[in-house]
């Protein structure tokens, strides 16, 4: 009966002893699955459990990344703007170069307001995309033409690969163009004078898999798993000098995962990177309504999750 004392405590993996049939070791066979079944949700309640402090944690983590982000440039724009008001503004030395590093700092907050409005529209479905076929080649040569000018000034030459047997993929026109915008902004920032970027598409099952590959200065090893994540940056003074925020590929991630897609990085430092994402070639491989729903849960939280790292 001493188990019948540590059901009582709480105990559920406790089990009396069940003597054959009579009335009483009926008894003790429903006590001991009443007794397995409260197992079963106290562990589930505890899984839940951790699941929502680990959830907890990824939101207070996100709220003191972004507190950090803002701060920097906003002290910068309040020191200078004091420092105008006390009297720099009638040096003709400083005044126009103070002026310049607040506009630069102001541009900065501009994006990073953007970017986490465009991120947060996105993890939360407030972004309805709207599903239709379309060229993939067109798509990227959109997006090439409206990079062109910016890497015609660094003498990055771009070219396109598209598989001839490519077929149309489904999409929001949109988002693709603002995922594929992102990944040709990054390889322009990443990749030297003289370097080059490719993009391009080819079949892969009921998938098409689009790439950008760049002849850049590649990703550390090290830092691939992580780099989907919000704000995680190789080098944060590199990135942000070149104008970077850091959430550039989680907004990428978040709008490949919301068609279904995954994305993937493969990279050699001094070599180059390759970022690589899917969207479906048929309509039957688009989320369903409620997949919608679970994978935005699943890809708000995710890290390495369903991000492949080579
Ligand atoms: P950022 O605004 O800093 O570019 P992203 O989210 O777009 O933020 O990228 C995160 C980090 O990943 C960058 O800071 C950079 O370190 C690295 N990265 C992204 N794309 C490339 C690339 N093509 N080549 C090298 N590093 C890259």
């Amino acid at each position: 009966m001493a188990h019948a004392g540590e059901l009582a405590g709480g105990n559920f993996r406790a089990r009396l002893a069940v003597t054959g049939g009579s009335e009483f070791g009926q008894l003790s066979r429903h006590i001991n699955d009443t007794a397995a079944n409260l197992q079963r949700t106290v562990e589930q309640l505890q899984l839940e459990h951790s699941e929502l402090e680990r959830l907890e944690r990824i939101r207070k983590d996100f709220v003191i990344n972004v507190s950090h982000e803002l701060r920097t440039p906003l002290a910068s724009i309040q020191g200078y703007t004091e420092t105008l008001l006390d009297g720099a503004l009638a040096d003709p030395q400083y005044n126009m170069r103070f002026l310049g590093i607040i506009r630069h700092n102001a541009e900065r907050l501009a994006r990073l307001t953007e970017d986490l409005l465009t991120l947060s529209r996105v993890e939360q479905k407030r972004q309805k995309l709207e599903f239709e076929p379309h060229s993939i080649g067109g798509l990227i040569e959109e997006s090439m033409d409206l990079v062109r000018p910016i890497a015609a000034k660094s003498s990055i030459r771009l070219e396109t690969e598209l598989d001839a047997a490519t077929p149309e993929v489904w999409c929001d026109g949109e988002a693709v163009s603002q995922i594929l915008s992102n990944l040709l902004d990054n390889a322009i920032k990443y990749t030297p004078a003289g370097g080059s970027i490719v993009a391009g598409a080819y079949p892969a099952g009921r998938f098409v898999e689009v790439f950008v590959r760049d002849s850049g200065a590649g990703i550390p090893a090290e830092d691939l798993p992580r780099l989907f994540e919000r704000f995680y940056r190789v080098d944060k003074a590199r990135s942000r000098e070149l104008g970077g925020t850091g959430l550039g590929l989680s907004i990428v991630k978040h709008l490949v995962g919301a068609h279904n897609g995954t994305v993937r990085v493969e990279s050699r430092v001094q070599e180059g990177s390759t970022f690589f994402f899917t969207l479906p070639a048929e309509e039957a491989a688009l989320p369903k309504e409620t997949a919608v729903a679970v994978s935005a849960i699943c890809t708000n939280n995710a890290t390495i999750g369903e991000v492949r790292a080579s």
